[in-house]
């Protein structure tokens, strides 16, 4: 019996959302064994989303889980930081142990591999991620099948300078440490999540055939806001026809 994968996707209303989604959910679509926690950055239940979710045909959960609001001017803001204290509090609420927790944002990109080495991991499985910062990628580096170091653009004193995909961590695991959490406080997301969880260096499992293979990038759509408010200003003025 494989354990279950929980895949934990932060999202929010914006003009890629769909789209984003959609693109998500067919590369779900692949992977047996998975529970996506769909945790929205909006006030109280989306019905479209709803619907949109349970056509995809993959067992879900939708949270709505909006950003606090005195963080919402703040720069940089704590993205998706709301939706996954969401997703951490239902797994909590059902003492699930027998599964893998993944966060794997909504504009992300995911090769089908990833999911089988998640899968296996005991404790806190480690990964490379492509696309992130200068270097254009950011992972342990591994000797003599051990993480012994991490290679990012941004260390900023970090114990554990890793992206927000590059790891996935075992319930059981998770589930000795009661005061798991994730701070409202952008860079440092991953870092105090895997200190809260009490990981240790040599525990640490390397996956992608010892961090040598990417499976994951850190894919970014460019957005266009401001075309969509002049079409909708046009069509309320009945300038469009
Ligand atoms: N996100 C969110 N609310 C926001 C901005 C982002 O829930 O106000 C989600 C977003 O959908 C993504 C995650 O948080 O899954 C990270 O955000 P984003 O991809 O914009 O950040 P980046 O990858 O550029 O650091
Ligand atoms: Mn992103």
């Amino acid at each position: 019996n494989l354990p279950i994968i929980y895949f934990v996707t932060p999202t929010y209303p914006r003009r890629e959302q769909i789209p984003e989604l959609t693109r998500l959910a067919h590369t779900l679509l692949h992977v047996p064994r998975l529970h996506w926690l769909v945790a929205n950055d909006q006030e109280g239940c989306n019905v479209f989303m709803d619907l949109m979710l349970k056509g995809f045909g993959i067992p879900y959960t939708h949270l709505a889980s909006p950003m606090p609001s005195n963080f919402r001017k703040a720069k940089p803001a704590p993205r998706g930081v709301a939706n996954r204290r969401a997703a951490l509090q239902w797994l909590r609420q059902r003492n699930l142990t027998n599964g893998i927790l993944y966060f794997g944002d909504d504009d992300n990109t995911y090769d089908l591999r990833l999911f089988s080495e998640i899968r296996q991991t005991q404790r806190v499985s480690m990964f490379p991620v492509g696309f992130i910062a200068d270097y254009g990628v950011s992972g342990p580096v591994v000797r003599k099948g051990k993480v012994v170091a991490f290679l990012d653009s941004w260390l900023a004193g970090r114990r554990w300078p890793v992206d927000m995909a590059g790891f996935a961590v075992n319930l059981q695991y998770m589930a000795q440490f009661p005061n798991v959490n994730m701070p409202y406080k952008p860079g440092f997301e991953e870092d105090r999540f895997l200190r809260s969880i009490g990981l240790r260096l040599d525990q640490i499992e390397p996956r992608g055939n010892n961090c040598t293979e990417i499976l994951v990038w850190h894919t970014q759509t460019k957005s266009k806001k401001a075309a969509v408010v002049r079409l909708e200003s046009e069509y309320l003025d009945g300038r469009s026809n």
